[in-house]
């Protein structure tokens, strides 16, 4: 294409929550391209995924273009007008809502959406449905990182910007369960350029990933020993005298708490218990307190246990006993996963919180929303996501309404999913494409693209960023904000029709944190990291600076736990999975963008060789994998990336998803599942 022929819109990629920012070429009405910009996480990057998957989709012949509703006779989709699908939709709630009582009814909002359709999407569940039964998929990633660090520090979020990785001279990073490179490439890239720069690198994972390669010392845990291994670390921080003693005294508290636990954790019992060298523990715990700047930086391998919020205390236990909070270059960092996973938790698609983390059983809360809203509020704590299954299996949850969400194939143990689909009365999925949950569906409703609306995107480093309309694709679908509008009025809940913008002002009326983001101040070229607290308020790029948000920063240690499920004789060997740098999650996206099937299309699993050996695999042989909850076939990768007893997947390709075999074991504070560790059984297919 020529220039004059093409027009550039500025928006933020629509994969990881790295929140790079890019803009779409538009020929006509047709995205042809895609460039990098200039944006504050990104300076000009951009990875495969944001470069060349982030428009093949939009265009994609299998969009849904108009809303269906499943003829129960022969159980096929047809095709429904919106008058004939929303007047169901409405109705079906309110009778269910009627027959059962409002706490029958849940909603699962998409984190991929703007916070604009994530505000309207919680604010239906609890006007009209009645209930706090909203959540999102950071149930099912990082739901620890927000119970974990609110409970710590006071804010459950990325406590640093992005950007001071390579621009405060950081010495050292400690990157603790965390595949950057693949799952948050232009992070990834940072690290590397920092690393490249001088900064010692310690990567703590139990699998070789490309930055191990660079790391001064990598510490190949076991699946599962978190909670040991920072425990090893403080112990030898402390025994060392190696803490910074006037932080824990003027900052903290709860230290003797945490000094008696952490006592019995010595260098030699968290090596057995970990399957490392104490040596390397020690020289760990040397590294990272004696820098000066020193981020942590984690991910779901810290989050996805049954033991993960103790993960992330554990994690935030360190950074306070080190005084590396509050400061350029240092704090906790969780790398959130999806384009606007920060963003659902944000606008309250949470079952305790409403918008800005207010709490739902706080009475000045429930005021406040009583009065802005003008209904009476339920008081209730909701139902957390991964709670919503069993009690849909066991009838207590009658009527769901999954907002761009596809848990058949990305929560575990998938067949205890599709058996809480299937015991529903009435299941209602708003979607782009017919995916694996939208076909267990009752109303199936097109939605658009990020491409097709505007909005706001928040990426990890808590910066709200523009979203901006590009194209108009042609068919029925409608806004989702519009949707969510639509049914409010039709369920009786007088809801006035806002644009994005004026619905980012209703949000910044009733969110302390986001009082000050507007559109204005956006389109303006102005880059806000929440808390944003007024019109003068330029945003806050370094969280904890002086003071924590819950006032002192609170010890809160742990002992370890083993996880759920350790292999035993007849499911011998760990599983973990993760993702890969081609795909996004359940590839509704990235699986509809050829090259990227090219690099890696299918499914596999990564097996240890001395494993393999034994059970006469080789590399690139077919395999059976099973756990107690279901059996796939997939490839065997031989070599190793991951230790003996120990194999590794991700769980993108349908041809052979690992979670058909995760197990759906919770961890008791947020509730996330332990996707990170079961056992399973390899054998040559
Ligand atoms: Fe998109 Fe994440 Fe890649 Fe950036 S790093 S281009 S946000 S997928």
């Amino acid at each position: 294409y020529q220039p004059w022929e093409v027009r550039k819109v500025l928006t933020t990629c629509p994969h990881c929550g790295t929140g790079c920012q890019l803009y779409l070429v538009v020929r006509g009405n047709k995205i042809v391209d895609v460039v990098s910009a200039e944006g504050p996480s990104n300076k000009g990057r951009l990875c495969v995924k944001g470069r060349s998957g982030s428009f093949d989709f939009i265009h994609s012949k299998e969009r849904l273009k108009y809303p269906l509703i499943k003829n129960k006779k022969t159980g096929e989709f047809e095709k429904a007008t919106w008058e004939e699908a929303m007047d169901l939709v409405a109705s079906k709630f309110l009778e269910l809502k009627k027959e059962y009582g409002p706490d029958s009814l849940a909603g699962f909002a998409c984190s991929r959406s703007p916070n604009e359709d994530i505000y309207m999407m919680q604010k239906m569940v609890r006007t009209c449905f009645g209930t706090n039964n909203v959540d999102n998929c950071a149930r099912v990633c990082h739901s620890a990182s927000v119970a974990g660090l609110a409970m710590t520090l006071g804010s459950g979020a990325m406590t640093n910007p992005i950007y001071d990785i390579t621009h405060h001279d950081v010495d050292c990073i400690l990157l603790i369960g965390s595949n950057p490179e693949e799952a948050h490439p232009v992070v990834g890239m940072q690290i590397r350029k920092a690393v490249g720069e001088g900064a010692r690198l310690i990567v703590v994972d139990p699998r070789d990933i490309g930055l191990s390669k660079q790391a001064d010392i990598h510490l190949k845990l076991k699946p599962g020993t978190n909670v040991a291994f920072a425990n090893g670390m403080l112990n030898v921080i402390l025994s060392e005298g190696l803490e910074d003693k006037e932080f824990i005294k003027e900052r903290t508290e709860g230290y003797e708490v945490l000094a008696e636990i952490v006592k019995d954790y010595t260098p030699e019992k968290v090596a057995e218990i970990c399957h490392i060298h104490p040596d390397q523990l020690r020289e760990a715990a040397r590294m990272y307190a004696a820098a000066k700047k020193a981020p942590i930086i984690y991910c779901l391998g810290v989050t996805e246990h049954s033991t993960g919020t103790e993960g992330v205390m554990s994690i935030s236990n360190l950074a306070m006993a080190v005084g590396k909070l509050g400061k350029p270059g240092c704090g906790v960092n969780p790398l959130r996963g999806q384009n606007n996973v920060q963003g659902a938790c944000d606008m309250g698609a949470m079952p305790g919180d409403f918008p800005g983390y207010q709490k739902v059983r706080n009475p000045e809360v429930i005021e406040k929303f009583e009065k802005a809203w003008g209904v009476p509020l339920n008081h209730k704590q909701g139902t957390h996501a991964t709670d919503v299954f069993p009690a849909a299996t066991e009838g207590r949850i009658k009527g769901l309404y999954i907002f761009g969400e596809d848990p058949v194939v990305s929560d575990p143990d998938t067949h205890h999913v599709i058996k809480a689909l299937e015991s529903l009365d009435f299941l209602v999925v708003q979607e782009l494409f017919m995916t694996e949950t939208a076909r267990y569906a009752d109303v199936v409703l097109p939605g658009v693209s990020y491409a097709e609306k505007e909005g706001t995107f928040t990426n990890t480093e808590r910066r709200v960023q523009r979203v901006r309309k590009a194209v108009t694709i042609e068919g029925e679908m409608r806004s989702d904000a519009d949707i969510f509008m639509d049914l409010m009025n039709r369920m009786g809940y007088s809801q006035p029709y806002l644009t994005a913008s004026e619905i980012m002002e209703e949000i910044a009326s009733v969110t302390p944190s986001f009082a000050g983001i507007s559109y204005e101040r956006l389109d303006a070229g102005e880059s806000l990291q929440w808390p944003c607290t007024g019109k003068s308020h330029n945003g806050t790029p370094i969280m904890h600076v002086g003071k924590f948000t819950r006032g002192l920063g609170w010890f809160f240690p742990a002992e370890y736990r083993p996880s759920a499920e350790l292999p035993d004789e007849e499911y011998p060997i760990i599983m973990m999975t993760g993702r890969i740098l081609a795909h996004y999650n359940a590839r509704a996206m990235t699986g509809r963008t050829p090259g990227l099937n090219e690099i890696e299309g299918r499914s596999f699993i990564e097996m240890n060789e001395k494993d393999a050996l034994k059970l006469g695999i080789v590399n690139g042989d077919r395999v059976k994998v099973s756990s107690r909850r279901g059996v796939i076939e997939s490839t065997a990768r031989v070599g190793v990336k991951v230790s003996q007893g120990e194999s590794w997947m991700p769980f993108h390709f349908q041809d052979g998803n690992a979670n058909w075999l995760t197990n759906a074991a919770l961890d008791e504070y947020a509730r996330i599942p332990e996707y990170k560790v079961c056992a399973i059984k390899i054998e040559k297919a």
